[in-house]
């Protein structure tokens, strides 16, 4: 049986090593002729400069098996432990984002005011509206607008650079959909849930790897081997004798290429003109599917210059103080206080973050204005009034996608859709997670899901003493 994997980011990648490692017959054709996709780093007189994820959360046994099996796990760093303030801009001032219970108390992050809010968030009773909630109608229904403000905005920001006003909390955070659902409550849900026990939980750490997230991409496809195919633009699919065939261009050229079984690992955007002459239905809904681009203006500089102690992995702006201040950027990633490696001695490294549902428009802004809006926000939170040594700007056009209230229904429905298509799966960020760790999740089960489908056909046609 012949398995064909369109998209070679970490979802692709991720599905077609668990297949190949099974003994199945797969091949990864990706547009690129880097292994990858969202996941890119780059090493430029000392710096390295990731342009998608800088990190991911360490909270997943899968990866660190992934990575054992890759050989990789001795080269995973953690982010500093002694440096973990994350700072939310208020007033245009850095104020760490209280980590414990007492911290919540005395933080000048929020008012008294807040604070009491805060406090009445176990009383608050379960929602019990028919509608769909979004995660600022959640935030602020249990714990207040400043929570939201000052807390789950730049968080919102930091994992989605979305709108909370337009997300869907179930999609996005079914962890605390479910506090509320299962337990009445946030505060009751954590106490509850941690009295319960159940597989113990890990450290909250983010990791990379010392040449940064691209070890992971470079060294699933290294396995691989020939049968990664970079540099392969897929157009369409069609059905086949036995199967799919897959219409594409290489080098200028197109051809086809058959397979029993297909996995459309791309953007959902990409996939839907794909599968469009398949499925005009499951077409329309991935169209739906929204994504924000991002503009990554990542710097370079003396650290001589900073007077900043840099003791924590950078902040986030809250759109509310964005409106208030004026100011351009999301948020900043202090690259080289969290991790070693990403700036030689004597300089640091910053990865500055603009667009996402705030600034939309991000992409028809010049490398010129990019920088001049980025040092200027600098200037003002950091007061760094030097200029930088090292420049570099990234545009993420499709950056991230955003699961939009409805999004569990649109899955559904292509979900759905696909059962009437057998052989076909889709893969990707867009559907049950946005993080690196999510994606490999996803992409073993949907491996596992193949290679079960796939055996009983086996099974099925052994008894007709056939074999696919
Ligand atoms: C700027 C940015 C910052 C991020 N920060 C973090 C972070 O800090 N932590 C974290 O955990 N996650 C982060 N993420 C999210 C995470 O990186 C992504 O969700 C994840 O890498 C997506 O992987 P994927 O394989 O699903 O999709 P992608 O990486 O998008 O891969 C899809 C692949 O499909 C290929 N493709 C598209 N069309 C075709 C075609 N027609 N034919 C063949 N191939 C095609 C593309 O070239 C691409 O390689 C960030 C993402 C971005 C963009």
């Amino acid at each position: 049986m012949k398995i064909l994997i369109i998209g070679g980011g970490i979802s692709g990648l991720t599905a077609a090593y668990w297949l190949h490692k099974n003994g199945l017959d797969v091949t990864v054709l990706e547009k690129d002729k880097r292994p990858g996709g969202s996941i890119r780093t780059e090493k430029e007189k000392g710096y390295l400069i990731e342009y998608g994820p800088n990190s991911t959360l360490d909270i997943y046994r899968e990866v660190d098996d992934l990575c054992e099996e890759l050989g990789i796990l001795d080269n995973k760093i953690f982010a500093d432990s002694t440096n973990r303030n994350r700072y939310v801009v208020r007033e245009g001032r850095l104020r760490p984002l209280p980590t414990g219970p007492l911290q919540f108390l005395t933080t000048d992050l929020w008012s008294i005011k807040g604070k009491l809010r805060l406090l009445r968030e176990p009383f608050i009773p379960k929602y019990s509206g028919a509608s769909e909630e979004s995660i600022a109608q959640f935030v602020v229904r249990r714990t207040g607008q400043e929570f939201l403000d000052y807390a789950i905005d730049p968080f919102v920001t930091g994992v989605f650079a979305g709108d909370p006003g337009r997300l869907s909390l179930k999609s996005c955070f079914p962890k605390m959909y479910a506090l509320e659902q299962d337990y009445g409550g946030l505060v009751k849900g954590s106490i509850v849930g941690r009295k319960k026990g159940g597989e113990p939980k890990r450290k909250m750490r983010l990791f990379s790897f010392k040449d940064g997230l691209q070890t992971l991409p470079d060294m699933l496809s290294k396995v691989l081997g020939n049968h990664f195919i970079g540099g392969c633009d897929v157009i369409s699919l069609r059905k086949g004798s036995g199967g799919f065939e897959v219409i594409m261009k290489r080098n200028g050229v197109e051809e086809i290429a058959r397979a029993n079984r297909v996995v459309l690992a791309t953007p959902a955007r990409f996939a839907a003109n794909i599968i469009h002459p398949l499925s005009e239905l499951i077409a329309t809904h991935l169209m739906q599917i929204e994504y924000v681009p991002v503009v990554i203006v990542f710097t370079g500089f003396d650290r001589g210059h900073i007077k900043h102690k840099l003791d924590g992995f950078g902040f986030l702006i809250p759109s509310k103080e964005s409106k208030q201040q004026g100011y351009s950027i999301l948020g900043s990633i202090w690259s080289s206080a969290i991790f070693p490696g990403r700036a030689s001695d004597g300089k640091v490294a910053f990865t500055n973050i603009l667009g996402g549902a705030r600034k939309t428009d991000i992409l028809e802004y010049s490398d010129r204005e990019l920088i001049d809006m980025s040092l200027r926000d600098l200037k003002t939170i950091l007061n760094i009034g030097d200029k930088p040594d090292f420049v570099r700007i990234v545009r993420q056009p499709r950056a991230i996608p955003q699961y939009t209230l409805g999004h569990q229904v649109r899955i559904k429905s292509i979900e759905k859709g696909l059962q009437d298509i057998p052989g076909l799966y889709l893969a990707g960020n867009y559907i049950n997670g946005v993080s690196v760790g999510h994606c490999i999740v996803e992409a073993m089960k949907l491996a596992i899901k193949i290679k079960d489908q796939a055996s009983k056909i086996k099974i099925t046609l052994g008894t007709l003493t056939k074999s696919v």
